[in-house]
């Protein structure tokens, strides 16, 4: 905002790409084709290979010979989506930076909305999915998951937003300082506060290729968002707990009461016994699972490696600092 008065203003794109080669060219023409229709905006596309194991990089190579706005951070290996957009978030020096998916479900003409939000003074743009094109699983799934971490967690993370968003400088810079491992980076965004703004789009569909997020993986994110921000899980467990006791005091009660008044038939519990062994196997196995993510997390991040490696940075400027 402040650079803006003085020169044009420069933007970001932070664009991870993993395994995209079948879509990734008709992005790129798409993202350059609606940035050509503001000349008064100055562009840098940052993308990041994150380990793409198809031709993707040296589609991305070709994108940065032919067009001197582009950077390609190529990293070492497949670190994840969330650690790609950090990668390009620590690279990005616009006065705004985008971050957003490569294989057009976030159409690229949105983000000039998004930059037309932050001329207008918000400091963080959210783009919400009026829509989506995704299967029933998907929707369904993606739905109980930003309902369920709205409910667990204190910070107010928009619903239905993927990580499409804007972001001034200065947030840009503030997000640099938090370098958790295990990270859910909309999450922290959300958490930040200063001035914040929603966008509705309708989501397209994958224009290529297949969903990076299978289930599986889907689920690991819901457990670092959930994990990253709240010890509800760890309330639940202890509320477990006591529900769990008093069904057992009951037992006791019950199992000692047949012991004296009807020592007749004391031998006839093989049921029972298998019901309260399998039911307190089962509820223990589940609490430990919940320390157990807790306790991994605290692991990865007492280890302090470093988040993402990168085995070079192409591209017109290479004047950067590189990584942090
Ligand atoms: N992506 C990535 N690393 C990964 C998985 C995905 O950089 O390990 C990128 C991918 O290329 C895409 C974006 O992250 O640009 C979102 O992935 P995807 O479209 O598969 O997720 P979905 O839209 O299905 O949630
Ligand atoms: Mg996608």
């Amino acid at each position: 905002m402040r650079a803006a008065a003085r020169r044009r203003p420069l933007v970001s794109y932070v664009l991870p790409v993993y395994d995209e080669q079948d879509g990734i060219t008709a992005f790129h023409t798409e993202l350059t084709a609606a940035l050509a229709g503001r000349p008064d905006l100055d562009a840098e596309l940052i993308y990041v290979n994150d380990g793409s194991a198809d031709g993707s990089l040296a589609l991305l190579k070709g994108f940065a010979e032919r067009d001197d706005r582009v950077r390609v951070v190529d990293l070492a290996r497949n670190f994840g989506h969330q650690l790609a957009i950090t990668a390009g978030l620590d690279l990005a020096r616009g006065d705004a930076v985008i971050v957003m998916d490569t294989d057009l479900q976030d159409p690229p003409r949105v983000s000039l909305d998004l930059v037309d939000a932050w001329r207008e003074g918000a400091e963080i743009v959210h783009a919400r999915r009026r829509s989506r094109q995704d299967g029933p699983f998907k929707r369904a799934t993606a739905h109980l998951f930003y309902r369920l971490l709205r409910s667990w967690t204190d910070v107010d993370i928009p619903v239905d937003t993927g990580d499409f968003r804007l972001l001034d400088r200065r947030v840009a810079d503030e997000l640099g300082r938090y370098r958790e491992r295990s990270r859910f980076v909309r999450g922290i965004i959300a958490s930040m506060g200063y001035r914040q703004k929603e966008i509705s789009f309708d989501r397209d569909e994958r224009f290529a290729g297949e969903t990076k997020y299978p289930l599986g993986k889907m689920a690991r994110l819901a457990v670092d968002g959930v994990t990253s921000f709240s010890t509800t899980p760890l309330k639940l467990i202890t509320r477990l707990g006591f529900v769990v006791l008093t069904l057992s005091l009951l037992g006791i009660v019950y199992a000692l009461a047949m012991k004296f008044f009807r020592p007749d038939i004391t031998v006839s519990g093989w049921t029972m016994l298998m019901v309260v062994v399998l039911f307190l196997g089962g509820t223990q196995m589940l609490s430990l699972g919940v320390l157990g993510s807790y306790v991994g997390r605290i692991y990865r991040e007492a280890q302090g490696r470093p988040l993402y490696l990168v085995r070079e940075v192409t591209g017109a400027a290479k004047d950067g600092d590189g990584d942090r």
